[in-house]
């Protein structure tokens, strides 16, 4: 039996003379004059792919050697050699080449010619095919695996929140409705008022905003916990930034004040900056070469300084003082817009910013109220492009000021009981934040759509694969 060797490892000096089995599909192939065929394969593994030759003697060079196209798929037995090619190290002399599939050059979507981001969107079943997806897809296993060693390092608990939920985390936030009723049944007997107890749960259930609420629980129990898993949002915003469906990691921990919360924040942002620089390398040439070329400073960067930290109200004044014409207006009390994160980011401090402290009347219930009656220790970490990245804040643990929160935002006290009850018994001051992993990616990998970071995106009106 050949050894199985990955293309990636295929491409390095010293596997130069192991005999080696290579599965993969064809980018392209190509005659020489003298007698045999070059076919560049990919198998995803890495950005570069490894030549294979394929000489005229070889028993199926006329009938499928020669016919081979992109797209096609193969096996190919053979030795890695040095080679003499420019801009690779080894190629592959095969003693056989198997087709397992062909691709008709005439339909297959994938030809050497660029193509857009969006109409590569339209053929996601065949996009891990390219470049730059197969670059953005190891990137972002990169940075999933980046993540869950960070934490662990870190002795936090991996936990798992419900996806199906009962409680909306925000007090507001449009959520997508889970229900096993069937609407054109319900339809058709013209019913016009549904009653709960027909539904599964017994009462309206929701796909999940955020898993906070949750984890809360236990990091008032179990110290440092983090939560990573699929977010849904029914908002209809059709950006460049929002998905409906989003990855989002979101920790929690028991006695940390705002300034340990952006502390971590930004170290944990800094170790993912600094894991992708090291460890996907040639993707991230690849992206500085074809997307961005100024990305891998840009990350370099960012790893060596220190985030600015600013109070709300301070951007404010920033804002108001700065000349520029922004589309909306920047008053005191009203939550900042991506146009306005953007400047401060990109143009003032041209520097990943954090800030805090913004005004209670713009932040959810659950959020620590400052001393001054106007503002709550909530944080957001800003950067360049891409702008909010992070949103968090030091939780509210005092019961009756929480209490008094919830009455002025409405909620209903005994639909949140349980949440009470860990500011009734042992409470202890706690904060969290939540970091939505294609936002990260986009900003990684300068992609300038968030469809584009995602295997499969959903967004309003699309659903597909
Ligand atoms: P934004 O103001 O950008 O819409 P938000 O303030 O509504 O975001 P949070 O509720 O604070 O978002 O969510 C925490 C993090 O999750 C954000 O900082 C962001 O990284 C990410 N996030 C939020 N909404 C989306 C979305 N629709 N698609 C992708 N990521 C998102
Ligand atoms: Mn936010």
């Amino acid at each position: 039996m050949l050894e199985k060797i990955l293309v990636r490892d295929a491409r390095l000096a010293e596997n130069v003379g192991k005999k080696i089995l290579l599965q993969g599909w064809v980018r392209t192939r190509r005659d020489s004059k003298a007698g045999f065929s070059f076919i560049e394969v990919n198998d995803g593994s890495s950005q570069g792919n490894i030549q294979v030759i394929a000489d005229a003697e070889l028993p199926n060079y006329e009938t499928h050697i020669k016919s081979l196209t992109a797209g096609c798929s193969l096996a190919v037995e053979g030795e890695i050699k040095e080679s003499g090619g420019k801009g690779q190290s080894t190629e592959v002399h095969a003693n056989t080449v198997t087709v397992y599939g062909t691709a008709d050059p005439d339909s297959y979507p994938l030809q050497k010619k660029r193509h857009s981001f969006e109409k590569l969107r339209e053929w996601a079943h065949l996009r891990p095919r390219t470049n730059t997806f197969g670059a953005v897809t190891r990137i972002r296993n990169c940075v999933s695996h980046s993540i869950h060693q960070f934490f662990q390092e870190q002795d936090f608990y991996y936990i798992h929140t419900p996806i199906i939920t009962t409680s909306d985390c925000e007090g507001a936030g449009e959520m997508f409705q889970v229900t096993t009723l069937d609407l054109d049944e319900l339809g058709k007997r013209q019913v016009d008022k549904v009653e709960y107890k027909w539904d599964f749960f017994d009462r309206p259930s929701y796909l999940t905003v955020s898993g906070q609420l949750e984890a809360e629980i236990f990091a008032c129990g179990m110290g440092k916990v983090y939560t990573f898993g699929p977010t849904f949002r029914a908002e209809n915003s059709n950006t460049t930034r929002h998905l409906s469906e989003f990855w989002m990691i979101e920790p929690e921990m028991a006695f940390f004040d705002l300034n340990d919360n952006m502390d971590l924040a930004e170290k944990f942002l800094k170790r993912i900056f600094t894991d992708v620089l090291e460890k996907c390398e040639e993707d991230m040439q690849f992206i500085n070469l074809r997307v961005d070329n100024t990305i891998i400073q840009t990350l370099q960067d960012i790893v060596s300084c220190e985030f600015k930290r600013l109070p709300y109200t301070e951007a404010v004044e920033i804002l108001q003082g700065c000349g520029k014409e922004f589309e909306f207006p920047v008053e005191w009390g009203t939550d900042l817009q991506s146009e306005h994160e953007r400047y401060l980011t990109e143009e003032h401090f041209n520097q990943p910013v954090i800030l805090f402290d913004y005004p209670r009347c713009i932040k959810p219930f659950y959020m620590y109220c400052n001393d001054d009656e106007k503002t709550v220790r909530a944080m957001d970490v800003l950067v360049p492009k891409v702008g909010e990245i992070i949103g968090g804040s030091q939780r509210e643990h005092r019961i009756d000021i929480l209490e008094k929160r919830m009455q002025e935002q409405d909620l209903d006290l005994d639909a949140y009981w349980w949440y009470r009850d860990l500011r009734k018994y042992g409470s202890v001051p706690h904060s969290g934040f939540g970091l939505g992993l294609e936002r990260v990616i986009q900003f990684v990998t300068a992609m300038g759509n968030i469809r584009d970071v995602i295997p499969f995106p959903r967004t309003p009106g699309n659903a597909d694969f």
